[in-house]
């Protein structure tokens, strides 16, 4: 297939995509299917061999968030039966990091609900952050707490932040239809205030609310060129209770369409499978390893993954290897971009990607508004698994252990 060879010949140097290529993986078919899950692992070996690395989410603050991201089970107004509690103790949030680590991860992601932090939230998180790398100075950590003011970038990068996620999660067109109460403008400034502090940045989307392919290939571009190091890639958990609930857009074959798509116009950056993994690619998970190299290990920020354990058998089962905290995740080239990217007296942390994974987190919700975006014919009643939607009961802010 004429197009697959392209894909394969450029990625495998490092370059992009056109747009009409990324357009036409998103329109393969079926029969095509594992033809671009190989061209896209080939892609995936150059630049990150078979390594998977494995991220884990502390949900710092849950639900009450103000704004109203209409895929959030935390947004305003949500009904969605979630666990809601203020800010964690840092030696509650030191806990739940440690379990993640002890299980195999490389990164922990801190994530916080809410428009974005106070100043005392960044000493709040200074603290956290203290504790954690108290245990384990090794540790990479990445920071989410939404839009970002001036200075806090800074502040949280001289506290010893690795990386900060932010999501752009859909197109710049379609952004006013999944949020009101903030642009994506707004995400767009506060990437670049991270990425501009030297640290990682950590922004992908979530697919599955109602969005065009254009949309789709829109956001992935557009995070291509804002210089994201890691590209979390969200499949819709379509939560009861927030607007999206009835957006069952999916099939595990989409599933992997955009996961291709995604690394081929991002073929040396990381690419992570986010929130709604289980829910959508289900039994098909390992094949997406052969297109990412960076999975959530366990649970979500307000939904429950599979068992920590059964991520670990999957990767090995899959022939694919658990990434070392000493090795680095970008390749060598990618590291120095970032490292360029620092303001003069930051030393950059650039070998490292991002984590976390949904707007705030992995994620849940549609576009109920999305009026221009042409019907997804993909998804039917064959990809409705409420079943497969658990709310979150144990770990950070319970008094339950935590899964990983
Ligand atoms: S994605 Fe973040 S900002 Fe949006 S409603 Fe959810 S917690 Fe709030």
């Amino acid at each position: 297939m004429d197009l697959l060879d392209t894909l394969t010949a450029k990625g495998l140097r490092g370059e992009v995509p056109t747009r009409e290529e990324a357009l036409a993986v998103l329109a393969t078919t079926d029969d095509e299917l594992l033809d671009v899950v190989a061209a896209a692992g080939k892609v995936r070996r150059r630049w990150f061999g078979r390594r998977v690395k494995l991220n884990y989410l502390v949900n710092l603050k849950s639900g009450l968030c103000p704004e109203d991201c209409s895929y959030c089970s935390q947004r305003l107004g949500s009904k969605a039966e979630i666990l809601k509690y203020t800010w964690l103790k840092p030696e509650q949030a030191a806990d739940a990091a440690r379990a993640g680590v002890a299980g195999g991860a490389k990164r922990v992601c801190l994530v916080a609900s809410g428009r974005g932090p106070t100043d005392r939230d960044i000493d709040r998180v200074t603290d956290t952050m203290a504790a954690i790398k108290d245990a384990d100075p090794e540790v990479e950590i990445c920071v989410c707490l939404g839009l970002l003011s001036d200075n806090q970038a800074e502040r949280l990068k001289a506290a010893g932040a690795d990386a900060y996620n932010h999501n752009l999660n859909t197109s710049e067109n379609t952004y006013g239809t999944i949020t009101k109460t903030h642009t994506y403008a707004d995400r767009v400034d506060t990437v670049q205030k991270a990425h501009g502090a030297g640290l990682s940045a950590c922004s992908g989307l979530i697919a599955g609310m109602g969005e065009t392919d254009e949309d789709l290939v829109d956001v992935v571009f557009a995070l291509r060129e804002l210089g994201s190091d890691s590209v979390p890639v969200n499949f819709l958990i379509p939560f009861e209770g927030t607007p999206l609930a009835k957006e069952w857009n999916l099939t595990p074959q989409r599933c992997l369409r955009i996961l291709a798509m995604v690394r081929f116009v991002n073929p040396d950056t990381e690419v992570r499978i986010a929130g709604g993994r289980e829910v959508h690619l289900r039994s098909m998970q390992p094949l997406g390893l052969h297109i990412a190299n960076s999975i959530f290990l366990g649970d979500y920020l307000t939904s429950e993954g599979q068992a920590g354990q059964a991520d670990l058998d999957m990767i090995k089962d899959a022939g694919f290897e658990v990434e070392g905290a000493g090795e680095a995740t970008l390749p060598r080239h990618r590291a120095d971009v970032a490292e360029a990217a620092a303001p003069a007296g930051s030393c950059g942390s650039a070998a490292s990607a991002c984590g976390s994974g949904g707007g705030c987190g992995p994620c849940g919700g549609h576009s109920h508004g999305a009026p221009e975006a042409a019907p997804v014919t993909e998804g039917t009643d064959d990809g409705l698994r409420e079943d497969l939607v658990k709310v979150r009961r144990r770990g950070a802010g319970t008094e339950l252990a935590p899964n990983a």
